[in-house]
């Protein structure tokens, strides 16, 4: 082991993670999250066989099965006008032996904060860095003025990471001229388990449930011009998504009809950190690369992360670990950003030939050939970094 003491800044996905494994490890670690508390903030989120293989090294998916995790049986594309199945995605092919889950956020952090108390992990609340400084060792502030060091701070703080702006202090996020609304609603529409994508000109509404189908999650995203912030908890009138979806019929019309509460939330798109490391500090998950939602992949990318980064920290001197984790891991994360940029567009295009050409292609493609849908994302899925070549 190369250090015996790390800081992990924030109790997301990537820093309970994070922090669960250094310390399986031996590491001492102290999380420290600027919420008062856990709550039960956020909804749906979905993990993809690369996302479980980290959270089955860390023993943790009957967990996540006990909390209710629906296991996902397909992505199926279809048309907004009366869902029409254009493409339909087999997930229970493919994919090894490891499932596709669709779990409640609060579930999943529930899950690892157990976790990581398990493990000792010393978790502070209520604990707000203000400030962080690499160095031997690395130190940061608390906004109460305390201060902390460690041999190895770990930034996993989400996208508003102030570490990722000292250590890249060009990367400037751009709106991307999308929205998305998100809400939960109750599942009185019997919905399959599966996660529908329904796309109409300019937008696309994504479904699937939640606790054991009692909930559907909704993420409803609509290309617009006007500028709208990047957050998580906004509130939106439940009109505007009508408003905005009301050319949607069948069940994709229905879903938003049922919305009583709803948030709205700005997409972004950032570049993926050039630099990741500095002195003692390292940043993880969305601190590094904050994704668009078009892959579902910000969850998975973050659990990645922390097993590559606990892995290298024990085997090898620490300015080794960082450098070689920043290496290992910033080619699949860019690979993993572009595609979800790329998704946009093949779920928005407006009516026409290409539209047309599109949806024939997918209908054909998933008839004749379903087994090379799932195939196309074997480099995604099928990665699994907890594997000795990967780790
Ligand atoms: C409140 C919330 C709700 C979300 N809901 C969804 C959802 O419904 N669906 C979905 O797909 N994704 C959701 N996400 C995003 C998703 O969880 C992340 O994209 C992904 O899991 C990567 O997580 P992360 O750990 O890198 O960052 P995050 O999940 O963003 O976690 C960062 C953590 O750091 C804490 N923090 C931030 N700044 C400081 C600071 N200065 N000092 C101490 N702590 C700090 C935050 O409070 C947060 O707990 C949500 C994120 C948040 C924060």
């Amino acid at each position: 082991m190369s250090i015996s003491n790390a800081i992990v800044i924030g109790a997301g996905i990537g820093g309970l993670s994070v922090a669960a494994a250094l310390a399986k490890r031996g590491i001492a670690v102290t999380l420290v999250e600027k919420a008062a508390e856990i709550t039960d903030i956020g909804a749906g989120l979905q993990i993809s066989p690369n996302g479980l293989a980290v959270l089955q090294a860390l023993g943790l998916e009957a967990k996540l099965t006990e909390r209710a995790a629906v296991r996902g049986q397909a992505v199926v594309l279809q048309d907004y006008k009366v869902g029409r199945q254009v493409a339909r995605i087999d997930l229970l092919r493919g994919s090894a032996d490891r499932p596709y889950y669709f779990v409640h956020r609060a579930d999943l952090i529930d899950t690892l904060y157990d976790a990581a108390r398990r493990n000792n992990v010393s978790i502070e609340l209520g604990a707000e860095v203000v400030a962080v400084t690499p160095g031997s060792p690395a130190r940061l502030r608390l906004a109460n003025g305390s201060l902390r060091r460690a041999e190895l701070i770990v930034d996993a703080s989400g996208l508003h990471s102030k570490t990722r702006l000292l250590l890249n202090p060009d990367s400037v996020g751009q709106f991307a001229g999308q929205v998305a609304w998100r809400a939960v609603i109750a599942n009185e529409i019997s919905h399959p388990k599966e996660a529908h994508v329904t796309m109409g000109p300019g937008r696309h509404l994504v479904s699937y449930p939640l606790r054991a189908g009692r909930l559907i999650n909704l993420v409803a995203v609509e290309e617009r011009a006007a500028w709208a912030p990047e957050g998580w908890s906004i509130a939106d009138d439940p009109a505007n998504l009508r408003a905005a979806f009301s050319s949607f019929g069948g069940r994709a019309g229905d879903m938003i009809n049922a919305v009583d509460r709803c948030t709205l939330w700005g997409l972004h798109l950032h570049p993926v950190a050039d630099v990741w490391h500095e002195n003692g500090v390292v940043l993880l998950g969305d601190a590094a690369h904050p994704t668009l939602p078009f892959l579902a992949q910000g969850a998975n990318l973050a659990l990645e992360d922390a097993w590559v980064l606990a892995k290298l920290v024990d085997t090898l001197p620490a300015d080794q670990a960082l450098r070689k984790y920043q290496s290992a891991r910033h080619a699949r994360v860019s690979r993993v950003i572009k595609t979800a940029a790329g998704n946009a567009k093949r779920y928005h295009l407006h009516p026409g030939v290409v539209r047309s050409a599109a949806h024939l292609g997918l209908r054909v493609a998933s008839t004749v050939a379903p087994g090379t849908m799932i195939s196309a994302f074997n480099w995604l899925y099928l990665h699994d970094v907890t594997a000795a070549r990967n780790a």
